[in-house]
């Protein structure tokens, strides 16, 4: 038996393995998805003993994504954007680290048929998902301005994406007016019905795309249903980063619709 997990905590009530489990089931592999949740000062002895007792792949999240960094032989994508969220024990040089939120992302938007190359995009939020989705997005063609917050983070991500802009969110209704695609890559619409952008800024000829996912019909989406935007919630990156995952593991297609309804059906 394969076995594949996830090292966060807390992962409680993490939806990665009913996602991967019905993968496996889909495709009738003998594999299991467990989750992993080692103190801090252990994610070395962690790692180490994964690999040592045959785990073939581990999925990473908070507040572990950038410790690993060090830990793994990190790819490009990963090493730029400063984190890993998932780790490949399968290979002969020993366990290998990468990024597939950056490409969960950009999956999540193609489906959704917005076409990313020669795009204005704007990402609000500058931590680890609005990191990702900046580098996946510019590598992709996208013209990135990042809006956040505090806006010295902003500057600074920006320093390293090519082509990319750093603005406070005071400058959201100028870089809104002609852009294509927006992303909500804060927290901001997960603890409250709150928006990070105002409503009178959002167009119909924009692709509004939101990270978060608990709910899945933020407030941000439905002023973006409302003006006749595309929407995008933020369950699609979710998806797609775990199937980048599974076919990085596997290497095999993702049995996407059994992965996609085993999620929503969590949601
Ligand atoms: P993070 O590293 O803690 O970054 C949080 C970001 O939100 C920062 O840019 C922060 O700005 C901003 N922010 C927080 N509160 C704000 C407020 N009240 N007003 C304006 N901006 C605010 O978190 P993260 O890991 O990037 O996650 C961000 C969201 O993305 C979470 O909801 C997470 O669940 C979601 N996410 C989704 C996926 C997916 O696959 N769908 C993947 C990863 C993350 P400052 O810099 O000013 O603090």
């Amino acid at each position: 038996m394969d076995v594949y997990g996830l090292l966060g905590n807390p992962v409680g009530h993490s939806l990665s393995p009913p996602m991967h489990e019905a993968a496996y089931d889909d495709l009738d592999l003998d594999a299991r998805y467990v989750t992993f949740e080692p103190d801090q000062d252990a994610i070395a002895a962690a790692i180490e003993g994964a690999g040592a007792l045959g785990v073939s792949g581990l999925n990473v999240t908070i507040p572990f994504k950038q410790d690993v960094l060090e830990l793994v032989v990190a790819d490009e994508l990963a090493t730029r954007i400063g984190a890993v969220n998932t780790i490949d024990f399968t290979g002969d040089g020993g366990p290998t680290g990468h990024n597939t939120d950056a490409v969960g992302a950009l999956r999540a938007l193609q489906d959704h048929g917005v076409t990313i190359d020669g795009a204005d995009a704007v990402v609000v939020g500058a931590g680890g998902a609005g990191r990702a989705i900046a580098f996946g997005l510019a590598d992709a063609g996208a013209t990135v301005a990042i809006a956040n917050r505090t806006e010295s983070t902003a500057h600074d991500l920006a320093d390293s994406v090519p082509e990319a802009t750093g603005h406070g969110l005071d400058a959201l209704s100028t870089l809104l007016a002609d852009a294509d695609v927006l992303i909500n890559a804060t927290s901001v619409g997960m603890e409250e019905d709150a928006t990070p952008v105002p409503r009178e800024l959002l167009h119909d000829e924009l692709a509004v795309m939101d990270a978060v996912y608990q709910p899945l019909e933020t407030r941000l989406l439905r002023d973006a249903a409302d003006v006749g935007a595309t929407t995008v919630d933020g369950a699609w990156m979710l998806l797609y980063q775990g199937v980048e995952a599974f076919e990085l593991w596997t290497g095999q297609d993702a049995p996407v619709d059994a992965m996609n309804a085993a999620l929503r059906s969590k949601l």
